[in-house]
């Protein structure tokens, strides 16, 4: 039952350098806006109001009439949608309590398969959950009518472990906001904002002539301000695309075919020079400090002002680092757009990601690696490709396509210079015996040893 789901993409859209007046306009929105997604946390965060995220519009009207928007000034056009933007987190933060809460269910052992049956159908009935939170009397559901089950120990459990996980989201940075199409307009490549004063607007002098009907997202920069716009990426289907090809997504490789062509040839050896790049950089940034906290100690005070507003080397850091992330972000897409248009495909066939543990991983090292990792990243923009060019993205399981020798089937080896069978001498890649063996799996070969 696929629901047809409409393909958007971001289209970014810089402001030229703005007068301080006009930052200090856009600061101020910016920061009543946060104001009202905290105040909308502190309202509607906690367990009394499960029961009304369901339907907004009870919300609204409370929001509407606290007083809050006249306090500060605010025009509607920006409150309505902070208010939603903060239930939205709120509603984002359940999602996960629910995820930590239903783990914890299938984790514990003391509890019977009934018991886990009533839990998990709870969690899913917001109804049946809120109720069962605030200590009010629900109709059993359905599916866990007439279950040997001790409901009160069950229900105690369960508002145990969410008063435990609930939290509330975190307050943001005040350093964007969104407006509805009533708070701006176009005239003369520049865009008008609704300001604070009635029938006067503020007007951004803009890059380019792209513009919106939509809700759009205006993000602040220190003197100027970069907007997201929505759009429907225009699905394209190509006549010629006809062929089917097998791809291992590899860190070293990106995308290795089982016809042996290669695509992305340089993801890894890049991934990594940007690491010691960064790893450079960061060790500049300590000595920084270091030199900071001397010129401290030894009454400079000069030099660590100077420093200091530096920012103690961070933000350049941080530049540094978001730029080398899109050096490596357009290389992978330029690599992807070449596959397409080469290989001509109707139908790509990859593996699952394998996922360690579907949980977080303990170590923030490991985390880190894996938020740092391309592979995320290759993936979903592989997936947007295919949902854009109307390809049929198919994806197996991985299991067997790693060490089984594509040639004959029998168990081979992973050595530091490829793949090597011992039983029929087959030697290639690691990853283009992966990718043959998607082929062979995918078609049906070598059944037995896929388990
Ligand atoms: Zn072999």
């Amino acid at each position: 039952m696929g629901k047809e789901k409409a393909i958007t993409k971001t289209l970014w859209q810089h402001t030229e350098t703005l007068p301080e007046e006009t930052m200090e306009f856009l600061n101020g929105i910016a920061a009543d806006y946060a104001k009202v997604k905290a105040c909308t946390y502190e309202r509607y965060s906690g367990i009394g109001s499960l029961g009304k995220l369901s339907s907004i519009y009870d919300i609204m009207t409370e929001m509407r009439h606290c007083g809050l928007r006249e306090q500060l000034g605010l025009p509607s056009v920006y409150y309505e949608l902070a208010v939603r933007d903060g239930i939205s987190d709120i509603k984002g933060t359940w999602g996960m309590v629910k995820n930590k809460v239903r783990a914890l269910i299938t984790a514990n052992e003391q509890l019977s398969g009934d018991d886990r049956m009533y839990l998990r159908t709870v969690l899913k009935l917001d109804q049946a959950y809120a109720a069962i939170l605030n200590r009010k009397s629900y109709p059993m559901p359905e599916k866990a009518a007439g279950l040997p089950i001790d409901t009160v120990h069950l229900n105690n459990l369960l508002c145990r472990l969410t008063r435990r996980h609930l939290a509330q989201p975190a307050p943001g940075k005040a350093d964007s906001f969104s407006v509805s199409p009533g708070g701006y307009s176009y005239k003369d490549n520049a865009l008008y904002l609704v300001s604070r004063t009635p029938r006067r607007r503020v007007m951004l002098p803009l890059r380019d002539n792209k513009t919106s009907a939509r809700q759009i997202r205006v993000c602040l920069k220190k003197d100027h301000a970069v907007i997201a716009i929505p759009a429907e990426a225009k699905k394209q289907t190509h006549k010629d695309f006809q062929n089917t090809i097998y791809v291992h997504l590899g860190y070293q490789a990106m995308c290795t075919l089982s016809s042996g062509n290669v695509y992305g040839q340089e993801l890894g050896a890049r991934t990594a020079a940007k690491s010691v790049r960064l790893l450079e950089k960061n060790r500049e940034r300590i000595k920084l400090q270091a030199k900071y906290r001397e010129s401290l100690a030894s009454g400079d005070r000069e030099k660590a002002e100077k420093i200091q507003a530096n920012n103690l080397g961070f933000q350049k850091y941080r530049r540094w680092k978001d730029k080398e992330q899109a050096r490596i972000e357009s290389y992978v897409n330029a690599q992807l757009n070449r596959m397409l248009e080469e290989e001509k495909p109707g139908k790509i066939v990859i593996t699952k990601p394998v996922t360690v543990n579907k949980t977080k991983l303990k170590y923030k090292s490991a985390n880190r690696k894996i938020a740092e990792s391309p592979q995320g990243y290759v993936r979903r923009r592989l997936a947007l490709k295919c949902q854009v060019n109307g390809i049929e993205l198919v994806e197996i399981q991985s299991k067997g396509t790693g060490n089984i020798c594509s040639n004959c089937g029998a168990e081979g080896k992973r050595l530091a210079e490829g793949f090597v069978c011992e039983c029929c001498g087959f030697k290639s890649s690691i990853a283009l015996n992966g990718a043959r063996n998607i082929e062979k799996k995918y078609n049906g070969g070598f059944i037995q040893a896929w388990g």
